[in-house]
């Protein structure tokens, strides 16, 4: 349940395997959702791998790699040449994104049924898993709730993640979120080749807490937001819209970040970030993307890991439907947190170590004024913050993959 790009995912992969799918999606699309917008080379991967054009004549606006901008200093780093990964990144609206997916993951053969909420499992008394879920009309319509019934159910709805909750998973306390704003602005810097990313930001001499960005979005605008860690003093009893407008209020009056040239609302939403909800496997029910908490600490980047989480899902899902005995099924699907924790396991240990030591400001402070000057590290830094490696590459990449290969891997 749930169409996001987790969502979408699973089921194209799902169907492309010749399983049944359906997906139930509360929303309709084209439909907006809180976000960047800002894709990754990793992202870009994953839309090629779903055959999705991202030709800039089908209105994706490319990017060269990411702009960091921090203690008094700019730089512009590529994005790594590597095989495993595209050497560019793109900016696509989600409204554009989300539908793209959704009708992708349907040409493949999956059911999506549009305007309808799960608003609880159905659970076996005899077993205790879930059989199938509880689904009504979409948001803020009334109509009778209907069951629907399936082998296996994927939760791939999202932070708020209901049917996890109702199913017994809450969010992890011990591990990390990220809470973040973001609004539109028409701008000149609307056509930018590299996504920018803020490490401070300053409201005159006065450093405010969290990470900002701006990222061009080809069409006269940009979006601009900012983001908080839990682990920064800072969480919890902050305005963001104020912090937002103070950041912008120090930027070049040229570049247009006024209330006047603003084109949407500021919102703002959660990130659940390193696994910060699991397990992954539960009573029948499997988690993707959000749902499951699985944002990147390193950088906050969230689609990308939707997306391959949602492949890894439905791959999983396939062998598992294959198998005659239902003993093996189970076994199969009890296989899946496993799998995510070899893809990303020790990487998102590293990932909570990072998250703790730039919530503290001074160390953040130290770690950027060093890096900054110091092009060489900030190469390394991208491929470590992006998760940008190959198996096999160059020095950097071989120390990434052995810190994450080192790390504790757990589920
Ligand atoms: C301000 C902000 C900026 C961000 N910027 C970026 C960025 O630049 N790049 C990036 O990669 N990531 C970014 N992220 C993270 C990214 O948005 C998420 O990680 C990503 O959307 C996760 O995809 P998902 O499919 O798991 O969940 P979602 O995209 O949240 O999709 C969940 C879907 O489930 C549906 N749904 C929910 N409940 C129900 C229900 N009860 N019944 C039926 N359907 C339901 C929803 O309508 C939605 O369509 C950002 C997040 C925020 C908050």
């Amino acid at each position: 349940m749930g169409a996001g790009p987790a969502g979408s995912t699973t089921a194209f992969y799902l169907a492309q395997a010749g399983l049944d799918v359906l997906v139930l999606e509360k929303s309709r699309f084209p439909r907006e959702k809180v976000c960047g917008d800002g894709l990754t080379p990793r992202a870009v991967k994953a839309l090629v791998g779903m055959g999705i054009n991202v030709s800039e004549q089908d209105g994706w606006v490319r990017n060269k790699g990411l702009r960091v901008i921090g203690a008094g200093k700019r730089l512009e780093l590529p994005w790594p040449e590597l095989a495993s990964y595209p050497g560019y990144g793109l900016v696509r609206t989600r409204r554009d994104l989300d539908e793209t997916l959704a009708r992708r993951a349907q040409q493949a053969g999956a059911k999506l049924v549009e305007g309808v909420t799960v608003t609880g499992p159905v659970i076996d008394d005899r077993t205790g898993r879930i059989t199938g879920v509880i689904a009504g009309g979409g948001e803020g319509q009334e109509s009778s709730s209907r069951v629907y019934t399936s082998r296996v159910v994927v939760a791939a709805d999202g932070n708020s993640s209901r049917l996890s909750v109702a199913m017994g998973l809450r969010k992890r306390d011990d591990r990390p979120l990220g809470v973040a704003v973001r609004t539109y602005y028409r701008t000149p810097r609307h056509d930018d080749d590299y996504l920018e990313s803020w490490l401070d930001l300053w409201d005159g001499d006065r450093l405010l807490p969290g990470y900002g960005w701006i990222f061009g979005m080809g069409d006269g605008t940009a979006n601009v937001g900012l983001g908080l860690l839990n682990t920064s003093a800072a969480f919890g009893h902050t305005d963001y819209h104020a912090l937002l407008r103070r950041w912008l209020k120090s930027m070049p009056a040229e570049w247009g970040y006024t209330e006047e040239n603003r084109t949407q609302p500021i919102r703002g939403a959660a990130l659940p970030m390193g696994f910060n909800r699991t397990p992954h496997y539960h009573r029948g029910l499997l988690l993707a993307g959000d749902a499951g908490g699985m944002v990147n600490p390193f950088n906050g980047e969230g689609i990308a890991y939707a997306m391959e989480s949602g492949e890894i899902l439905a791959r999983t899902v396939a062998q598992a439907l294959a198998r005659s005995r239902r003993a093996e099924t189970e076994q199969v699907l009890g296989d899946y947190p496993r799998a995510l924790s070899q893809a990303y396991g020790g990487y998102y240990t590293l990932g909570r170590v990072f998250v703790k030591a730039i919530g503290r400001p001074h160390l953040m402070h130290f770690a950027t004024k060093h890096g900054m000057s110091r092009p060489a590290l900030m190469r390394f830094a991208i491929k470590l913050l992006a998760n940008l490696t190959d198996p096999r590459g160059d020095a950097a990449d071989r120390l990434v993959n052995g810190l994450s290969k080192l790390a504790p891997n757990p589920e």
